[in-house]
């Protein structure tokens, strides 16, 4: 078998009998998923490749139907996809059906069905990480698409959480939508200032950073205010990969505190994508060292 090798390891040929899978979004060409995935499919020998899928809004209908038609086995949906697809599947999990939002397609004979992994991933890189959530008090700073998910993962795991954002309607909104997924669950929504983190920070077992603020290029933004002391017994998990190490998670470092970036949760959300698809074991292993090679030390 020829073989080249590349930044990623060997390629392997594409085959008559090679299964293709795909992220779709607007732009894709910084995606990491491609040679995650392509990485994971070569440690296992499985005959699979994933491409890179640039999908403008208006074509999204059209790209996934056409997908399904080509015969591709899945796909991952990333921005600004996510809720767009959503009328076009047959069959939601509940994870995809509380958030709104589905970032994994798997084709079934001629069904669309929609999955959210990122629910899954976060919960797996959370304990990865050292951190245990059932039933802790969370702090989570943004209510965009990346919060919906931490917030619904949290909530079914039966964590307290007090979502803080810049604009509060976007986080009430949030806390009444899930609030009736997850009627046992706890949810409280408050806007995103000093006096709100300050009132939390006492008693908060887990921060976590869903909003961009301390993502390269804006290495130096922080949604913590610089003088105000982060909390020592406190978990960081800042969902920002790109640094590895945000200034909020520098901070929080300083004051003692635990802390981990999001490339677990990449990897994770890749990684339940991956065992949707193949029904194989994702090398999570593999998966980090393909993600840290592309991502560097930034
Ligand atoms: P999004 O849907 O655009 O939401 C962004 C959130 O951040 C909103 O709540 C927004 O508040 C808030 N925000 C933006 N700029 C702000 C500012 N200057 N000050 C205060 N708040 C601000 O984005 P997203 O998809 O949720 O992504 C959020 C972060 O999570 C990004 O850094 C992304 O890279 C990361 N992420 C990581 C993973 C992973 O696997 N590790 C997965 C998804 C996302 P408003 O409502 O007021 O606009």
């Amino acid at each position: 078998m020829q073989e080249r090798q590349t930044h990623s390891g060997p390629v392997f040929p594409i085959l008559g009998s090679t299964c293709v899978v795909g992220v779709i979004g607007w732009p894709v060409e910084h995606s990491v998923s491609p040679p995650m995935h392509n990485a994971a499919f070569r440690a296992l020998g499985l005959p699979w490749c994933y491409v890179p899928l640039p999908v403008r809004p208006a074509r999204v209908s059209e790209a996934v139907l056409g997908a399904r038609a080509l015969g591709l086995k899945g796909l991952n949906v990333t921005v600004p996809h996510k809720q767009a697809v959503y009328a076009l599947l047959d069959e939601l999990s509940p994870a995809a059906r509380a958030i709104g939002a589905v970032n994994t397609i798997t084709f079934e004979d001629d069904r669309i069905l929609g999955h959210n992994t990122d629910v899954g991933g976060f919960l797996r890189a959370l304990r990865e990480a050292g951190f245990e959530p059932q039933g802790c008090s969370a702090l989570v700073l943004g209510a965009g698409g990346a919060a919906r998910a931490v917030v619904y993962a949290l909530g079914s795991v039966g964590a307290q959480v007090a979502i803080l954002n810049r604009t509060l309607g976007r986080a009430v909104e949030l806390a009444r939508e899930l609030s009736q997924a997850l009627p046992e669950a706890r949810f409280a929504a408050y806007p995103l200032n000093e006096s709100h983190l300050g009132q939390y920070s006492a008693e908060v077992q887990l921060v976590i950073n869903a909003t961009p603020l301390g993502m390269w290029p804006q290495v130096d933004a922080s949604p913590w205010p610089e003088a105000m002391p982060f909390p020592s017994e406190a978990f960081c998990f800042d969902l920002i990969y790109n640094p590895r190490e945000t200034q909020l998670m520098r901070h929080a470092r300083a004051a003692g505190a635990r802390a981990a970036d999001g490339l677990g949760m990449l990897v994770h959300q890749g990684a339940e994508a991956f065992e949707c698809w193949t029904g194989a074991r994702a090398p999570v292993e593999v998966m980090y060292a393909a993600c840290t090679a592309v991502l560097g030390g930034k």
